[in-house]
């Protein structure tokens, strides 16, 4: 089906906009797009640059404000003003972070509440929202920089145990870089689709998604059913990732050297230089059996084995993790069909043998693990955007549908960008007394008069028994099915007598006539609102008209003489304005009716009776 985007300020078409994945990461963050050409998932980056953005922010002296890379010099000298790991204060309150308070170098309040943590910068204070803004602005510059476009709308991943407050913040950290966040998704569940788990209708799966980064630990048990994603648990520890590996290298060269606490605080550059070079051993490691280099002219260096050795209890932890999270979703080892790598620290050939052995399985390692997330969130952000037919699990509808109401107004069943397959049902009454079939007539498009849109089809139920006008319950259903067919059906319940059209919304009607059909209605939506207002107050007017009269002529004996002229006198004044234009007039004459009668109405009217002055027709 076709998908055309509108400029709702210009009124214009657009080719359909770019939606941007991005991973928020602790330690990185990275935007990935699927490539208008090849339909592949592809993270940004500038070129001969990295992908990867470390989640830094330093605030200069002189008010300037760098992020990412530039940052990553003043960690080590201006700690105040170096934020790091603001993830992790996302959402919280400093009761939440107060054990951890001395796990960061910049001063976070201590106000003693509930109410969210505010970071101390100078002489400025800044939620971790505002500081994880300036992480997605950055993103975001970035990623209109590489794309020579607006980048305006994206999907941000979060951690699968995130809880609505940090959902929330995160959302709202989009909002403030000026990112319409479109949807927050489970890091989980964005890098199964990067393996393409999960995006066939039919699979069912039960997946296990380890996700080892920086500075955390998370293990998901996840079930796919029907392109559904359910955590069933998850379990980690915050507190666990990379860094500790690196710290866990230091330790080990600062033995070996003999080097002295003392030597270190008395030379902080030291400890920058060890940390840097024990997290390029690490790297370097993944890939080779021996490290060797220099720290201030002394020869280091680190074999795999020992580097190992060194791991080992860190990652034997995150085995104790996933144990757990099997046991909390209630399964064993054999259910897990797949199992997920993520996290730059599953590089770690260490890391991939002693999970491998845990699942007794093949692991996904097949894609970047620190990228995984970033990807998934573009596959997620394509299917949002409706571009991607081959992956796309729910297609969407480019115009609404609707059925035909009194006064010849458009009542929409199935919205446009509404997903297929798609069911509504609504109910509808009859006008008249003993009426015995209603004709529906079925449109397509968005304006609100149904003479300005499409026909598609239209067909009578016949043999509704005779009742009083209100009283049938005609329920009209329409049902996309997934090729973009529309069965139509009308039932009136009381008597069960019902009947059933198939249309095809799409036959006949090329892209440019979708397109314009949409133009008109912004074109026009102004003077169709107008008319649409207009025309029901004229129809609720009828409507009053008619079943006041009818009260009437039926209930004489039970009503004063009075009553009636007064009611009467009421329904001149009504039937005056409803000849007019002003639509207030006559909402302001039925109000007084309906004032007037409802006394009475009470006093005389079965339910049947008013709840038909209430339901609506079609004529
Ligand atoms: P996060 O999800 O926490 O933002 P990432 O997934 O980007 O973080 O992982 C960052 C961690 O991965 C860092 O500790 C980094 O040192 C580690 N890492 C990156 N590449 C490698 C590698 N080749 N070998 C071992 N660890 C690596
Ligand atoms: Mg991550």
């Amino acid at each position: 089906m076709a998908k055309i985007g509108i400029n709702i300020a210009t009124g214009s078409l657009q080719q359909a906009e770019m939606i941007v994945g991005i991973d928020l990461g602790t330690t990185n963050s990275l935007v990935a797009i699927l490539h208008p050409e090849t339909g592949k998932p592809v993270v940004l980056k500038e070129f001969h640059g990295n992908a990867l953005v470390p989640s830094l922010v330093h605030f200069g002296e002189n008010g300037s404000v760098s992020i990412g890379d530039q940052a990553r010099p003043f960690l080590i000298t201006e700690p105040h003003n170096t934020i790091f790991s603001v993830k992790r204060l996302m959402g919280k309150s400093y009761n939440d972070v107060r054990d951890y308070a001395s796990f960061f170098s910049y001063r976070i309040i201590d106000d003693n509440t509930e109410s969210l943590v505010k970071i101390q910068v100078g002489n400025r204070f800044y939620s971790p929202i505002e500081l994880s803004s300036f992480i997605l602005k950055e993103l975001k510059n970035r990623a209109e920089h590489i794309l020579k476009t607006p980048v305006n709308k994206a999907v941000i991943t979060v951690p699968a145990y995130f809880n609505d407050a940090q959902r929330q913040a995160t959302r709202d950290a989009g909002k403030l870089a000026g990112l319409d966040v479109l949807r927050i998704v489970n890091e989980p569940t964005a890098a199964s689709l990067a393996y393409g788990i999960g995006l066939s209708k039919e699979s069912s799966k039960t997946i296990a998604v380890y996700d080892l980064g920086g500075g955390t630990f998370d293990i998901s048990i996840l079930r796919i059913t029907g392109g559904i994603f359910e955590v069933l648990s998850t379990h980690g520890d915050t507190y666990l990732g990379g860094d500790d590996l690196d710290r866990a290298i230091v330790g080990y060269w600062r033995n070996k050297l003999s080097i002295t606490e003392e030597e270190l605080t008395k030379d902080p550059s030291l400890s920058q230089v060890l940390r840097l070079r024990a997290e390029e051993a690490k790297r370097h490691l993944s890939g080779h059996d021996q490290f060797d280099g220099s720290i201030n002219g002394m020869d280091i260096s680190i074999t795999k084995d020992e580097f190992e050795e060194l791991a080992r209890p860190f990652i034997e932890r995150t085995i104790n993790s996933c144990a757990r999270a099997l046991q909390d979703a209630g399964l064993i080892v054999k259910d897990i069909e797949e199992v997920v790598m993520v996290g730059g620290s599953t590089r770690v050939p260490l890391v991939k043998q002693m999970v491998g052995e845990f699942f007794g399985r093949k692991l996904h390692d097949e894609l970047n693990p620190d990228e995984v997330v970033a990807l998934g969130a573009a596959i997620q952000a394509d299917i949002l955007a409706g571009n991607n037919k081959d992956l796309l699990l729910l297609d969407i509808t480019p115009l609404s549908l609707g059925i035909e109401t009194m006064g010849g107004l458009m009542d929409v069943l199935i919205p446009r960008n509404s997903k297929i397959p798609s069911r509504v049902g609504r109910q509808y009454t009859t006008q008249k007394d003993g009426q015995a079939g209603i004709k529906i007539s079925v449109y397509q498009g968005e304006r609100d008069l149904v003479k300005d849109n499409r026909k598609l089809a239209e067909f009578n139920l016949t043999g509704i028994p005779a009742m009083p006008a209100g009283l049938p319950k005609v329920e009209i259903s329409f049902l996309v099915n997934a090729d973009g067919i529309l069965l139509v059906r009308a039932k009136e319940l009381r008597s069960g007598v019902e009947q059933s059209i198939e249309v095809k919304p799409q036959y006949g009607l090329s892209d440019e006539e979708v397109e314009r059909m949409l133009l008109d209605s912004i074109t026009h939506a102004k003077e169709d609102i107008a008319t649409r207002s207009l025309v029901e107050a004229q129809t609720e007017g009828k409507q009053i008209l008619d079943t006041t009269e009818n009260f009437i002529v039926k209930n004489q004996s039970l009503l004063t003489e009075e009553e009636i002229k007064i009611t009467r006198a009421a329904m001149n004044d009504l039937t005056a304005f409803m000849n007019g234009s002003d639509k207030d007039q006559i909402h302001a004459a039925i109000e007084k009716l309906n004032d007037l009668s409802r006394p009475f109405a009470e006093r005389v009217m079965d339910i049947a009776i008013s709840t038909a002055m209430k339901g609506k027709k079609i004529g």
